[in-house]
């Protein structure tokens, strides 16, 4: 019997499940923390990829996905920021190595676009984004029935195109990128200067906001709150707007603790939407849905890609 080992690491846990092939029960699932006293995460990562090794059947592949940029040909993590000395690591040659088997290695969005795509919310379409709106907004990208990655493995970055040329500078260093204006940070952020600029609010008073606060508060009516909902939900959809021109999926899938905020952000999008779209065409038939895999969105993609041939 032939099986494969799907692996999901973030800043804070390392997820390991291994898989029978053409089954979706494991044989074994396990999760760890990422920072463990004494050991690297790599050596985390490798305990245990270990731990859930099975006796009775041989592991084809390894399938890891990792936050990005990550060069998914050469399987090398070129920098992870919440995994300490993650930076240029060739992740896929050190799994070989200790493993003796066949590694693959992607970002961890476009694996949960590929998670999505095949056990999720994107079952039966063909055409498929996916965007995860969290602390920073990721993105991947199915055309055809085949991720899109780039030559480098490098593509797919939808968070990072620029929506206002002077904005706030965004994670990645850059400023004005849609991640800096419409992930949670970027709404925390902007209510928090306009705070300080003496605006009226529930918040007044509040210390390091959360986007999920903010969305409290506007679910109350707060009307600094909506304001922030309002302008995080359009500029999302100023960015999908082109997005839609350039990929012209059938859905859209929307994952991350952001994307929970439902009608809040998604109603101003629309709007936004339909405001910016060349056509209508683009819409007919456009399905907008938040994820069905959550979690387990990036494990289930590395077990895509464990069960791929490349
Ligand atoms: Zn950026």
């Amino acid at each position: 019997m032939d099986a494969r080992i799907a692996v999901d690491i973030g800043g804070t846990q390392i997820r390991a499940a291994c898989y029978p092939d053409e089954t979706m029960k494991p044989l074994a699932q396990l999760r760890a923390s990422t920072q463990q006293p004494g050991k690297t995460p790599l050596e985390s990562m490798f305990d245990l990829i270990a731990a859930v090794w099975p006796e009775e059947a041989r592991v084809a592949k390894i399938a890891v996905a990792a936050p990005g940029p990550i060069d998914s040909k050469l399987g090398m993590i070129l920098a992870a920021p919440n995994i300490p000395g993650w930076h240029d690591l060739p992740l896929k040659a050190e799994l070989e190595k200790r493993f003796q088997t066949p590694a693959a290695v992607g970002n961890d969005a476009n694996l949960a676009a590929l998670g999505e795509y095949q056990f999720g919310a994107g079952m039966g379409h063909h055409y498929l984004l996916y965007l995860t709106i969290s602390t920073g907004i990721g993105s991947g990208i199915i055309m055809a029935d085949r991720l899109i990655d780039g030559a480098h493995g490098l593509g797919a970055e939808m968070g990072h195109v620029t929506v206002l040329p002077d904005g706030p500078l965004c994670g990645c260093g850059k400023r004005g990128h849609l991640e800096a204006v419409a992930s949670g940070p970027g709404i925390a952020r902007w209510v928090e200067e306009q705070l300080a600029a003496g605006e009226p609010s529930s918040l007044a008073g509040s210390q390091r906001l959360s986007a999920k606060e903010v969305a409290t508060a506007a679910a109350q009516g707060d009307p600094l709150s909506l304001r922030a909902m309002q302008r995080g939900g359009t500029f999302i959809g100023y960015a999908l707007a082109d997005f839609l021109h350039i990929f012209n999926p059938t859905i859209v899938i929307f994952g991350g603790g952001v994307s929970r905020s439902g009608e809040l952000l998604f109603s101003p999008m629309r709007k936004a939407l339909e405001e910016r779209v060349i056509s209508p065409r683009y819409l007919q038939d456009l399905s907008l849905t938040t994820a069905a895999l959550g979690d387990d969105a990036g494990l289930m993609g590395a077990l895509a890609l464990a069960r791929s041939e490349t």
